[in-house]
């Protein structure tokens, strides 16, 4: 309050003016609700994410029923359909004729799924984010004690489930000036089929790209680090730097082996680099210590820590918003 009252000089009337009107009204009638009126208005920014939706949905795309979500499959036909009923729900418009993009890959019948929410700026509303995600996974394997199907929570559901809920929740907030697009990636455990595909679609199309933000085994959280994700070809770009900036505290990091695997190639950002010689990078909390189901059938969503997945997708919002309203491109490769 005492800020308040030094350097606003305007409000100061404003407040006064309505603390004595407040007074006055107490003493008439009696009533302390009164003063509660005069209390500025509150402007901070929900990103309160429903824990009960992520595991939810969680648990809908790494259900057996789902049979591991392998491209071309009736599984991820069933994971299509609730992610575009989602959507639907949500208000999230179609970028193409209809929530998929399809293609084919050796005589296999693929789709990406992909929504929108439109800038709210004449200008800005032509350049894109891409919040992205793969949705499928390797389906049924070789047996292991009984059980047959590679459920793909962390690999990628969780990653999935964080791109659904952004588009959630930026569509309630409804304010991004230039347009974000949300892409579910099919075929990327085919050598990231379905990335290459949409990545060489909008490339035809002259998409003003400025930024790929993709979502990977983001289902358990990684110990001792001063960050909560790591951000694959950390040392390309800016990336890393201005989210944080924007977020306004250490939302990504560096990881060593990340570098050493060279993870930026490994997921879908990397087409959308290839194509566009943008940042496209993915952030990620598998650090090879803590997750030991990697494409194993016992990649199941009980192993997953729902919380921290809520965390992630929560912390993320601020960074993406800003980076959607800045009146400049501020993020670019190094
Ligand atoms: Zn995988």
């Amino acid at each position: 309050m005492r800020d308040f009252f030094i350097f606003n000089g305007m409000r100061k009337i404003t407040l006064n003016f309505s603390l004595l009107a407040s007074v006055l009204l107490v003493s008439a009638c009696g009533n302390s609700q009164s003063v509660q009126t005069a209390a500025p208005v509150q402007t901070s920014l929900n990103t309160n994410i429903q824990q009960g939706d992520v595991e939810e949905l969680l648990n809908y795309l790494s259900s057996d029923e789902l049979k591991g979500r392998q491209t071309g499959t009736e599984g991820i036909e069933m994971a299509a359909q609730k992610i575009e009923g989602i959507f639907e729900q949500s208000g999230v418009q179609e970028y193409f004729d209809s929530y998929r993009h399809n293609f084919k890959i050796d005589g296999v019948e693929g789709f990406n799924i992909v929504g929108m929410l439109e800038g709210n700026d004449p200008q800005l509303k032509d350049q894109f984010i891409i919040l992205g995600a793969h949705y499928d996974h390797i389906g049924v394997q070789k047996a292991i004690e009984g059980d047959s199907i590679a459920n793909g929570a962390n690999d990628n559901a969780a990653g999935t489930v964080a791109v659904v809920e952004l588009a959630k929740k930026l569509a309630e907030i409804d304010d991004n000036k230039r347009s974000i697009m949300f892409v579910l990636f099919s075929a990327e455990e085919m050598g990231l089929q379905g990335a290459k595909k949409i990545a060489k679609r909008l490339k035809e199309d002259d998409l003003d790209l400025y930024t790929l933000f993709n979502f990977e085994m983001i289902g358990v959280p990684m110990k001792d680090k001063d960050y909560l994700g790591y951000l694959t070809g950390y040392e390309n770009s800016n990336f890393a730097e201005k989210f944080n900036e924007y977020s306004g505290k250490k939302v990504l990091g560096f990881l060593p082996q990340a570098q050493e695997y060279n993870l930026f190639k490994r997921s879908d950002n990397y087409p959308f680099f290839e194509q566009f010689n943008v940042p496209a990078q993915t952030i990620s909390t598998f650090d090879f210590t803590n997750y030991n189901y990697y494409h194993h059938v016992a990649d199941e969503a009980e192993k997953l820590n729902v919380g921290h997945m809520k965390n992630v997708i929560e912390s993320v919002i601020p960074g993406i918003l800003k980076m959607a309203n800045t009146p400049e491109k501020e993020i670019k490769l190094n």
